[in-house]
């Protein structure tokens, strides 16, 4: 839905120009189709399909009843739990983080717009790989910032070159965002990339926003590195965003969390204080009891994924006029589908991936997000953290439409 600014209704210039995320808007879609009977299949929302671990379940049962989760908490999180994503960080990515470095957000949505008010005043520009997620301009420009796309093509990996970086730089860049792994590619940055951009970064006294939500989502020999490790020196000028939805299938839950220098929490944690108190308690804990219980659902849902991403990639590759470009990480896919377009499908000749994304939906009931909500038209974004029986059904509607 674009931007709702009128004079007439009273929203302010600000709000009103925030326009609702293409892809809330095709699982709104969907879930209206599903309502009125439809057979949907949706490769569209980023979310595993597992359920929430069993003992998570049960640690948010019992939270229920204790006084203390009934009761306002520490505007920046449960001490238990900052202390808890501390240690945790420090395992996974061996940087010197103490829970005066975390402040507990409500899901990593928010780690994104606490991120940048945070660091941005008007005019100040970021640096933004496109291909992007629908989320970060739209931050971007709700804290008064500037999004300058820097071109990540599908011919380079889907990943930034110094060169486009070092072009898009201007007296006004504060920042430089990384998403690795990535979304909507799944591209992964290796720890030589990393170092490069990360001295780049440093020699040019920029900021680093890094979303390191799938960390735990790579596949092969990729792996999974994050910068504020790799380039020491720039710890202090790191933001990192991180959460347990998607390692822990915890979506519904709303437990993300920033990582950044002590100044940067306890500013952010003072607008926390005010704007929502603090997160739901309950789900604190449930966030804690799923960080205490290691690693060994996350590695089945990742198994999983490694399984269901060959299983894309070759019914993609059976698919006239799509080519992909396998992804290192996360659970997507984000085929090229320029061969597609001019062709004539169900009566009409297809001009855009937005609009083959909108034929796909209305001929064969199957979502997916178009490209050109990322800023590349062009691709078609497929989650694959959908069920097993629901991604072979999907790509058989797909085969049976496009062949
Ligand atoms: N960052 C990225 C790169 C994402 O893909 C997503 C979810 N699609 C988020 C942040 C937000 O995650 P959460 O559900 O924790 O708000």
């Amino acid at each position: 839905m674009p931007g709702t600014r009128d004079a007439s209704t009273g929203i302010s210039k600000r709000v009103g120009a925030v326009r609702e995320s293409a892809i809330l808007a095709i699982e709104r879609q969907v879930r209206e189709l599903t309502g009125a009977g439809h057979s949907i299949i949706s490769f569209a929302a980023g979310e595993p399909d597992f359920a929430t671990p069993a003992e998570v379940v049960e640690a948010a049962i019992h939270a229920c009843s204790d006084f203390r989760m009934q009761h306002y908490t520490p505007a920046a999180g449960l001490p238990e739990l900052r202390e808890a994503i501390a240690a945790k960080t420090r395992r996974d990515t061996a940087t010197d983080v103490t829970s005066d470095n975390v402040l507990v957000t409500s899901g990593t949505k928010q780690a994104v717009g606490r991120a940048f008010t945070t660091l941005l005043d008007p005019g100040d520009e970021v640096l933004v790989p496109s291909p992007y997620w629908v989320t970060f301009p739209e931050a971007i420009a709700f804290a008064g910032g500037v999004a300058v796309l820097v071109p990540a093509d599908e011919a380079r990996g889907f990943r930034v070159s110094l060169d486009h970086l070092e072009r898009a730089l201007s007296p006004r860049t504060k920042a430089l965002l990384l998403v690795s792994p990535g979304n909507p590619t799944g591209a992964v940055y290796s720890e030589d990339h990393l170092r490069e951009i990360g001295n780049w970064a440093l020699e040019r006294g920029l900021w680093v926003v890094s979303d390191e939500i799938y960390e735990q989502f790579v596949y092969g020999d990729a792996a999974f590195h994050s910068i504020a490790a790799v380039v020491p020196e720039l710890a202090e000028r790191t933001l990192r965003l991180n959460g347990v939805a998607k390692s822990y299938a915890m979506t519904g839950w709303r437990v993300g969390w920033l990582i950044a220098p002590k100044a940067q929490i306890a500013a952010a944690s003072n607008l926390q204080s005010h704007d929502c108190g603090n997160i739901s308690n309950v789900s604190q804990w449930a966030a804690l009891a799923a960080l205490g219980s290691g690693l060994g659902s996350v590695h089945r849902m990742r198994d999983a994924f490694a399984r269901r991403r060959e299983a894309i990639l070759a019914g993609l590759e059976r698919l006239p006029g799509f080519e992909c470009l396998p992804p290192d990480g996360a659970f997507y896919v984000f085929p090229s589908v320029s061969g597609v377009m001019g062709r004539t499908l169900a009566g009409q000749r297809v001009e855009s991936s937005e609009h083959l994304s909108r034929l796909l939906l209305d001929e064969v009931r199957v979502a997916v997000v178009p490209g050109e909500a990322f800023g590349a038209p062009g691709y078609l974004r497929f989650s694959y953290a959908l069920a097993d029986q629901d991604l072979e059904e999907g790509l058989a509607r797909l085969q049976a439409f496009l062949t």
